[in-house]
């Protein structure tokens, strides 16, 4: 089972899984720049661990936040979880506020989308044809098994633990990285401390 993130106006108020707009989080949460080129990364989304149905994830109080680097797309080791293009930051739910990114400009900041959750058979079939069916509409899925482009890049934890699947995003209108391919964000199940995100093309 896993739950298929749907583009929608009528998102229940006050959830706080969502596709871009500003991150929701910690006051002294810190943006995130690239340690490839060194730019400010974009704010992806947020996922709120608690609103997964992911066992041993969903009783976990923290909210996942994505970001990768949109500088320069494609040249920043993006498919590397460990290079630096991308950053996945586990932060808890207390004190949330609506973080301004640290520069204004106007590709930087995509419109928020909020999503509903609907729960979803997980087979690859059903998932591709969902997608093919309502593209665009489909911001991708929580849980289950991560759909690969490429060969499995489950990450490592620094912990030394294999990593959580927890979510793979589709390239939505709210921002395009060469409109191909999935981004996968994993926590560790041991140390709970570290995330990670990676993104895979065509
Ligand atoms: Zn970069
Ligand atoms: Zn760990």
């Amino acid at each position: 089972m896993a739950l298929l993130m749907r583009e929608s106006n009528q998102a229940p108020l006050h959830q706080l899984t969502k596709i871009s707009g500003k991150p929701f989080a910690p006051l002294n949460t810190e943006w995130v720049s690239c340690r490839v080129c060194g730019a400010w990364m974009q704010f992806l989304g947020q996922i709120d661990l608690e609103a997964t149905i992911i066992k041993g994830i969903c009783d976990r109080k923290q909210l996942l936040l994505l970001f990768m680097c949109s500088n320069n797309p494609g040249m920043c080791d993006e498919w590397d979880a460990d290079l630096g293009g991308n950053a996945a930051i586990l932060v808890s739910k207390t004190n949330l506020t609506s973080l301004e990114p640290p520069c204004d400009q106007e590709e930087f900041l995509s419109e928020e989308i909020l999503l509903t959750l609907d729960e979803c058979d997980d087979s690859a079939d059903t998932y591709c044809d969902i997608l093919n069916q309502f593209q665009y509409q489909i911001c991708g899925k929580i849980g289950g098994e991560p759909l690969w482009i490429q060969d499995d890049e489950t990450p490592i934890c620094s912990c030394g633990a294999r990593m959580k699947f927890v979510v793979q995003l589709e390239p939505s209108t709210a921002f395009n990285f060469g409109d191909s391919g999935s981004g996968y964000g994993f926590v560790c199940s041991v140390c709970q401390q570290q995330a990670k995100f990676l993104w895979q093309c065509y």
